[in-house]
């Protein structure tokens, strides 16, 4: 028998709140069909109020924080998370359907990522400039003041931790809106930073659609910057109501990244890294090797090695440690994803493997799909143009590096990519050549704490992560002293 869904809580000033009206969504169980939870249907009022405590904070005493004590602060945070990671991680396995080590992985990522900005709190600060008069001339870093954070329901407590990280350190108060369909681990995060000793209102949370309350949050005359991340629709729209009051906008979007593969590669290596970087958390995931650009001569050999690896990741239950892709978000995400199965075949691609749910009857309640892979695409197809975010790869071959990079840029996106090869300069040649803001040669790790990351053309706008993520987050004051 299904438990009773628990009452979920938004949270504003460090209170529990409802929602103004007193309105409620449900959340799923996407690997069951399930109601978990009803969580606040928050709107336009709520975000007045989470922006108004928001501001309040910002201008208390917590404006008069050392860049130590936020990143001492930071570091509890950090702490505390890494002691809460099986619950975190067993709130996200239910609730967004990741199998429970992805889950883990994911909230131990979200610690490290504190970790790093504790750190870097009081490492960040402005310069002195020589003048052509004479006179002290300095700069300040300084907070932008309430920031609005967007995220999607891909992996929730990341994307929230990569905003939270950076804008704490710096100073700056926030009202976090998770996604509709998964919202409770960002609630369990804002109040993990309250128990760390963030004052009240530092760190605030709305629950609600995207349409009306991240709206609201986006059109807001008091936030002064949204760092969003989510589908490039989404994030053109919020380009315009940020437009409102000139915010600061950060956007981490969509992508259809390639894994360039030359006949010269290490093709065991790549078959092996294939299946993560493309069914990782179930394919929806915005940096996913969507694309396999394959030199001809090893073309077929190719597909046989990635359709072996494939056909032996563990599909099943998230709450299995086996298991290695779960469900998908929601019915309505897998509905998606089969309709881009069937018109890539209409348009000529081949079904290698996958296409259809798993056969086990245990699974029939959620939104699963098997890994699949679709031969003998072409840069035409509707399957290859367009993000599907599901577990679905379509290879291509070509016949000259030329032809892979002119391949590779075929796309409105530009966020991720990589490049299989022995040769060291044609793999420097094809990572210069490739517009996008991350590629990794010869692997498919693309996100590192410490290092940048962020699209070119319509993948995004702004850095996450590293040290940089740190200039997005403050805005710079020029100081000149007469010293006459
Ligand atoms: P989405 O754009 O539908 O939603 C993202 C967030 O925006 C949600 O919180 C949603 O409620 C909110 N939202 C929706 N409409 C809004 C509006 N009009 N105004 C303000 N907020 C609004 O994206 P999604 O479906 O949750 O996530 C999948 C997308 O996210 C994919 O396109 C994926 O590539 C992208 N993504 C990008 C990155 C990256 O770093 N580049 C990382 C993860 C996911």
């Amino acid at each position: 028998m299904a438990a009773t869904p628990r009452q979920a809580k938004m949270l504003i000033v460090g209170e529990q709140v409802d929602a103004l009206d007193g309105q409620t969504f449900e959340v799923l169980n996407p690997a069951t069909g399930e109601v978990i939870a009803n969580v606040p249907l928050g709107g336009k009022a709520d975000v007045d109020r989470a922006v108004e405590a928001a501001q309040k904070a910002f201008e208390g005493p917590y404006s008069k924080w050392s860049a130590s004590k936020r990143g001492r602060t930071l570091q509890k945070f950090a702490d505390l998370v890494k002691k809460a990671n099986e619950e975190l991680a067993q709130i996200d396995r239910e609730n967004v359907g990741k199998p429970i080590v992805a889950s883990r992985g994911e909230s131990f990522a979200v610690s490290l990522v504190l970790e790093y900005y504790a750190g870097a709190a009081n490492k960040h600060f402005g310069n002195t400039i020589p003048t052509s008069i004479p006179g002290f001339d300095f700069t300040l870093r300084e907070p932008i003041g309430v920031v609005g954070l967007i995220v999607p329901w891909n992996f929730p407590q990341n994307m929230a931790a990569w905003k939270l990280g950076p804008a704490l350190a710096t100073g700056n108060t926030c009202v976090l809106k998770p996604a509709s369909w998964t919202p409770l681990s960002a609630i369990r995060l804002a109040e993990i930073a309250l128990e760390a000793g963030f004052p009240p209102g530092v760190v605030n949370v709305v629950t609600g659609p995207g349409g009306t309350a991240g709206a609201a949050l986006a059109a807001h005359p008091g936030v002064g910057k949204v760092a969003f991340t989510g589908e490039t629709r989404t994030g053109q729209e919020i380009m315009r109501l940020a437009a409102n009051n000139v915010k600061r906008i950060s956007l981490e979007l969509g992508g259809k990244s390639p894994n360039v593969v030359f006949a010269d590669a290490d093709l065991e290596k790549f078959a092996a890294a294939m299946p993560n970087s493309v069914f990782d958390n179930a394919g929806q995931n915005c940096t996913a090797r969507s694309r396999i650009l394959v030199e001809r001569s090893v073309h077929e050999r190719v597909v046989q090695l990635i359709a072996e690896q494939t056909n032996k990741l563990v599909v099943g239950d998230p709450a299995d440690d086996k298991t290695q892709v779960g469900s998908l978000v929601h019915q309505r995400q897998r509905e998606r994803v089969m309709e881009f199965v069937a018109s890539a075949q209409e348009e000529g691609a081949t079904l290698v493997t996958g296409g259809v749910p798993p056969s086990d009857a245990a699974l029939a309640g959620g939104a699963f799909l098997m890994p699949t892979i679709l031969n003998g695409a072409n840069a035409n197809m509707r399957f290859i143009r367009e993000e599907i975010f599901g577990p679905v790869v379509g290879v291509i071959p070509f016949d000259s590096e030329e032809e892979a990079v002119r391949l590779a840029n075929a796309t409105p996106y530009g966020l991720a990519g990589s490049v299989w090869t022995r040769d060291i300069g044609r793999a420097i040649r094809v990572a210069k050549g490739i517009r996008s803001g991350t590629i990794s040669v010869n692997s498919n790790e693309t996100i590192h704490t410490e290092a940048p990351f962020g699209g070119y053309k319509m993948s995004g706008l702004g850095r996450e992560l590293g040290m940089g993520a740190l200039d997005e987050y403050t805005q710079t004051k020029n100081v000149f002293v007469d010293l006459g």
